[in-house]
């Protein structure tokens, strides 16, 4: 009798394992596995991890009482309510090579329109689809059937506990972490994507026009988590910039900024839409309809372009929309053009491209999303670039803080240093070429590698809005002739000296959207946003200050 309970109980944990051994390989994307852990544990705590690990526990032991149900109206029930929502997450992943998650859910809802073409354009990838869709659902009847019935009718209420919590933990992510059943996750990011929908696509037109004719080419480059004080350009004691730091008066270096927040899609939505921080959080959704810097450019006569070398696919991130194209002359994605493409090279190609275009005729406008040196670093430099030792491994999970800041200092002499060594000997006075140059956040590496290096909603500090702010101007088309007061500025002073540089009215700039890099700015209290900069959860006013690496 003990030896039967006992391998009753064995049977449960079996099929429990099973399930959720099917569930992260059938039904998650894959190699979430990885991620989910690393970033939970590593970037937040162990506690969001049980949590994460209890709620996913959960929801495929509602799937397990289910299936197994006595009841052969809650089996079918089940395997007819499965089916749709199987079927969505397994096409995703013929037509994406992932399965369907909540990026997909507002993508899918802001194209809705577009859905008929979709489905017969990708007919044979829906088609596979359905058929593994089918073949599980038969493996799971004909498992159902010789099990005849595991769990009471009443069990299946644990259906109740795990939609609600999967809910509210995939809205507490915003949709970053959605990792569940195929059950839960396809119609609870969906639901959430609708309830978080924004109004993209639906800016204002320009109204203003220039009064001259402005730079000839205007380069405003955003780099990815490049923190200003670790860069010895900016004192820092480690000699991560040589050749900035031996080239000084060859930029106009405002020091250390504050950016608009400590995450990639705020800092860069604020850019370019000239969002100020009494604007936040921006529940007006002026970000998304106010004219972006691509109309302001195109309405003074530039032709534009935007270089994402974080994404390929055509994919758009930050908040842009498939409309803000129709103002962007060329989309260029150097992981799309060339995807053989070392992840470090990118910035290369990157400044290859800025090089050929301050050399052009034409009046240019370029908006830059450097790769930079995003999580992990030990892929952002070339192997045989290795200046500070010891590193971490490219997949590294442990990261002991002199490895983390070893790997991040040996990011930024490649990727600023050396970029930048590329690019300043290559721009010729003659050429009339004005450079903005920031980063969309920076670093905290201070916690072991532990706690969140940048974005975090909770004791957040202000080195994750720490960024480098300069100018280059060789033809002296500014007119700035002695280095600016350092450490004062903010990224809500680009906007407005972007629209200088295109040439619009002083007087317009100023009333509209505030002071340049060109005013003096009051040494004022400086802050920065964290959260959702739409105010869609929670988000906090931050006091910038500026601190050593
Ligand atoms: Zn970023």
């Amino acid at each position: 009798m003990r030896l039967l309970v006992r391998k009753k109980y064995f049977l449960h944990i079996f099929i429990f394992l099973l399930l959720c051994l099917y569930t992260v390989t059938v039904e998650m994307r894959p190699g979430r596995v990885y991620f989910v852990v690393q970033h939970l544990l590593f970037r937040q705590s162990l506690l969001a991890l049980l949590q994460y690990l209890a709620v996913f526990g959960l929801t495929v032991g509602s799937v397990q009482v289910l299936l197994f149900n006595k009841s052969r109206l809650i089996r079918y029930l089940f395997l007819l309510a499965l089916f749709p929502f199987l079927l969505v997450s397994l096409s995703y992943r013929f037509i994406t090579g992932y399965n369907y998650w909540y990026a997909d859910a507002q993508t899918a809802l802001g194209n809705l329109s577009l859905a008929p073409e979709a489905i017969s354009n990708f007919n044979l990838h829906i088609g596979l689809g359905l058929i593994s869709c089918c073949l599980i659902l038969l493996v799971f009847v004909v498992a159902a059937r010789k099990s005849k019935g595991l769990y009471s009718p009443w069990l299946s209420l644990l259906l109740i506990p795990a939609t609600l919590l999967s809910y509210w933990y995939i809205n507490r992510s915003t949709g970053g972490t959605d990792d569940f059943p195929a059950l839960y996750r396809v119609p609870l990011s969906t639901l959430l994507a609708a309830k978080h929908a924004l109004p993209l696509g639906n800016r204002q037109e320009v109204t203003a026009a220039p009064l001259n004719s402005g730079a000839r080419h205007i380069f405003m480059i955003v780099d990815e988590s490049i923190t200003g004080s670790a860069l010895s350009l900016n004192g820092a004691t480690m000699n991560t910039t040589p050749y900035l730091k031996a080239n000084t008066n060859q930029i106009i270096n405002f020091g250390i900024a504050s950016s608009a927040t400590n995450y990639s899609a705020g800092s860069n939505i604020a850019l370019l839409s000239g969002l100020r921080l009494s604007d936040m959080p921006d529940k007006k959704r002026k970000a998304l309809t106010a004219a972006s810097i691509f109309q302001y450019a195109k309405q003074a006569g530039y032709t534009t372009y935007f270089i994402d070398a974080q994404l390929g696919r055509g994919m758009l991130q930050n908040y842009m929309s498939p409309q803000d194209l129709n103002y962007i002359d060329h989309f260029i994605q150097p992981s799309e053009e060339d995807p053989s493409l070392p992840y470090y090279q990118r910035d290369f190609v990157v400044a290859d491209k800025l090089i050929q275009l301050s050399g052009s005729e034409e009046k240019v406008f370029v908006y830059v999303n450097k790769a930079g040196a995003h999580w992990p670093y030990a892929r952002t430099y070339p192997p045989d670039s290795v200046f500070f030792r010891p590193v971490l491994a490219e997949r590294s999970m442990l990261k002991d803080r002199e490895k983390s800041l070893n790997t991040y200092f040996n990011a930024i002499r490649w990727t600023v240093d050396s970029f930048w060594q590329k690019l300043i000997p290559a721009i010729s006075p003659t050429d009339r070429t004005v450079i903005i140059y920031t980063s969309d956040h920076g670093q905290d590496l201070s916690g072991d590698g532990i706690s969140m290096a940048h974005a975090s909603s909770q004791h957040t500090k202000p080195i994750e809005a720490n960024v480098p702010l300069w100018l280059l101007d060789k033809s002296g088309f500014l007119g700035i002739k002695t280095q600016p007061t350092m450490h004062t500025r903010s990224h809500e002073q680009i906007f407005p000296t972007l629209l200088l540089l295109q040439g619009y009215d002083s007087t317009f700039v100023k009333t509209r959207f505030g002071n340049s890099l060109l005013d003096e700015v009051p040494n004022s209290r400086r802050y920065f946003y964290t959260g959702d900069i739409f105010g869609r959860g929670t988000s906090t006013k931050v006091p910038f200050k500026v601190t050593g690496f």
